[in-house]
């Protein structure tokens, strides 16, 4: 909580503010809509940057977006947008040769087409632009969201039944309650007084999208390298480049500095050791960009009349594309949790009411959280008895059925209490 400042302009009053406009702070905006009972400029979303559409080149992240995720964005009116853009996987390989290894021959094998019961596989890669650029249209045409961007949330003071929220530029707003999704380095979070784990991998991820000389046929590849997990992610071709990809390259800091100064063919050459030659000959399309890994796990996701989603509650490692995901599924947990309380009659800000999608999701977002943690520990480790015993461990996936489905599902997103938004066939 900050001071407020003197005489603020009062702007008019919502019923929740949402701060932050990423992905899953515009999925929340849309999932809410409904609560303000129809009225405009309930639901407030304040960005501290424009919303505008993101260009080419901009942020060059692609999503695996789970079978959960697609659900609520087709009832969002997102999915059908962006269809066209997303490519599904239809197998993904998980190989642990070394480096400099000719054949990066799969440990372990998933085939992910038509894995759910509505026949939806797994997963799709989609271009974060798409993805971003669909929801902030579909926000903007939306009359019951009043978009406030640029203007950053600079403080806040909780009375009983409502909160004062300090906008930079705008004024003061009251609300019933903030949703804080600003991000893995939340102001929000700490101006709340909300604490986090943090673990700095000492890693950072390249990114790049790439063309490739063979037809990729949907295969999505994961190579546990020494110094961490390269992946290689199908997109849809363009009328450029017929087989595109997607790379997500984990590098130590300093090993990634330097791969990125090195740009051209020897950037080139670094990347087509570790892809394989299975997809031919690679050429770098777009990028490279990085970004730092590290894990954030806030150790309460709420606060009166505050509450956390996306990487705001919690920042997991890239390796297996959850972390938009588990955000994704915070959006329907918390608006099913909010929405039923408004129904019954309850003040949604009340902490009572956000401890129970705070109990919904911490098991979760925690045992994922760890998983990726253990994962990337594991499988960025050469010692002889540890490698031995994760080979044995992937054999065993690998032919145990029960086990691979089950992993398949959670690839799915659907493993856990799913919210009604990401179930198959509800509305
Ligand atoms: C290399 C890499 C690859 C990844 N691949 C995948 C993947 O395949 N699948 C997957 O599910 N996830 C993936 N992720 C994770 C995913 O990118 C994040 O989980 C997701 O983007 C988080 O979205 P968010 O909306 O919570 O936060 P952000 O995208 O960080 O958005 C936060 C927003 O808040 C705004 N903001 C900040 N402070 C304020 C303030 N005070 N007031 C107002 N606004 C504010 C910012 O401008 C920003 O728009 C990957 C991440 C990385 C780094």
């Amino acid at each position: 909580m900050t001071r407020p400042r003197r005489n603020p302009k009062k702007i008019p009053a919502c019923e929740i503010l949402i701060a932050g406009g990423g992905l899953v702070g515009l999925a929340q905006a849309l999932a809410l809509a409904d609560l303000g009972d129809g009225d405009q400029g309930k639901i407030v979303l304040v960005d501290r940057a424009p919303l505008t559409p993101k260009s080419k080149t901009q942020d060059l992240r692609a999503f695996a977006i789970t079978a959960a995720s697609r659900r609520m964005l087709t009832r969002l009116g997102v999915w059908e947008k962006i269809a066209k853009h997303a490519q599904p996987v239809s197998k993904m390989l998980i190989s642990d040769s070394p480096l400099h290894s000719v054949a990066r021959p799969p440990l372990l094998e998933f085939p992910t087409l038509e894995t759910s019961k509505d026949g939806l596989e797994a997963a799709s890669i989609i271009e974060n632009r798409y993805l971003v650029q669909a929801l902030t249209a579909q926000v903007k045409k939306d009359a019951r969201i009043r978009v406030i961007a640029p203007d950053r949330v600079t403080g806040f003071e909780t009375g009983p039944g409502s909160i004062t929220v300090q906008l930079e530029r705008t004024g003061e707003i009251d609300a019933r309650l903030i949703i804080a999704a600003d991000g893995a380095r939340s102001g929000i979070r700490r101006m709340a007084g909300i604490k986090t784990m943090d673990w700095d991998y000492g890693q950072s991820g390249i990114v790049a999208t790439i063309g490739l000389g063979r037809p990729h046929k949907g295969r999505a590849i994961q190579h546990f390298l020494p110094a961490g997990p390269f992946a290689m992610l199908p997109l849809v071709g363009d009328k450029d480049d017929a087989h595109r990809g997607s790379l997500v390259w984990s590098e130590k800091a300093d090993e990634a500095q330097r791969l990125l100064a090195l740009g051209g063919q020897e950037f080139l050459d670094a990347l087509q050791l570790r892809l394989g030659l299975q997809f031919g000959g690679a050429r770098l399309l777009a990028g490279p960009q990085s970004f730092p890994l590290g894990m954030t796990l806030a150790r309460g996701f709420t606060a009166p009349r505050v509450v956390l989603i996306g990487d705001a509650a919690h920042k997991v490692h890239p390796l297996a594309g959850q972390g938009a995901n588990l955000g994704f599924k915070d959006v329907a947990a918390l608006s099913e949790t909010l929405i039923e309380a408004h129904r019954l009659g309850e003040d949604y800000g009340n902490l009572l009411v956000l401890e129970r999608y705070q109990s919904w999701r911490r098991f979760d977002v925690v045992t994922n959280a760890l998983a990726m943690d253990g994962m990337n520990r594991v499988f960025s480790n050469e010692l002889p008895g540890i490698k031995q015993l994760r080979d044995v461990g992937l054999a065993l996936v690998d032919r145990v059925l029960p086990l691979k489905s089950l992993m398949t599902r959670e690839a799915a997103g659907e493993t856990g209490r799913v919210p009604a938004l990401m179930r198959v066939g509800e509305a």
